[in-house]
């Protein structure tokens, strides 16, 4: 598919057009060529890692087929437009980012266009990639297998008692533990918040 088809696909997924999308399916494309793949359709050969959510991803989706349902697509929130694309099979990845001074170059790029928004939309569509992006080989400090681990792999909770898959069990005492339970959780118990008393917390 051509950079049109492709967002076309992600502004239909998306609502609208917007330059973070834009982005997502150029980087999508570059980090696909750089390994010399095609988007998955099917295959789970590539892994892609995002550095945010948001628009960025529908774009990223549209140009690599990579999906969290596929467990294709993951996201490392850095609060960053950049993405790491990770052959499976022959382990090489590279990390794909947008030059520091993008709206600068964008800016220059579309001079008749004094509104930012509609200079960006047309110069991410427009520039080519050595001008838009940065792309660097990297190596994954977690391993691809650790990342993907094994279907059919799972184990009970010691503490909770619920069910834990792909390996991210933590074990601590010789117990299996899930990261909630081994003190890594993103969540509190209304009981858990009354023990730290929440309002102290702030000030
Ligand atoms: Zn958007
Ligand atoms: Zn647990």
């Amino acid at each position: 598919m051509n950079l049109q088809s492709l967002l076309e696909k992600s502004a239909q997924q998306h609502s609208h057009l917007c330059p973070r999308q834009i982005l997502g399916v150029r980087i999508g494309m570059a980090g696909i060529a750089a390994l010399g793949l095609e988007p998955n359709q099917g295959s789970k050969r590539l892994l892609t890692i995002l550095e945010t959510d948001g628009c960025f991803a529908d774009g990223i989706t549209a140009a690599t087929d990579c999906t969290v349902g596929h467990r294709t697509l993951r996201v490392e929130d850095y609060g960053k437009v950049a993405a790491t694309f990770v052959d499976t099979k022959t382990r090489r990845a590279v990390r794909v980012a947008p030059v520091l001074d993008i709206r600068q170059r964008a800016n220059q790029c579309c001079p008749e266009e004094s509104r930012h928004y509609f200079a960006q939309m047309q110069a991410y569509q427009t520039m080519p990639d050595e001008r838009l992006l940065t792309v660097t080989t990297v190596y994954l400090v977690t391993g691809v297998e650790q990342i993907i681990s094994r279907p059919g792999v799972r184990v009970d909770c010691a503490s909770c008692g619920e069910e834990i898959m792909n390996e991210r069990e933590v074990v601590v005492d010789g117990r299996y533990l899930c990261r909630a339970c081994a003190g890594h959780s993103y969540y509190q118990t209304p009981v858990e918040m009354s023990v730290f008393s929440l309002p102290n917390r702030l000030s």
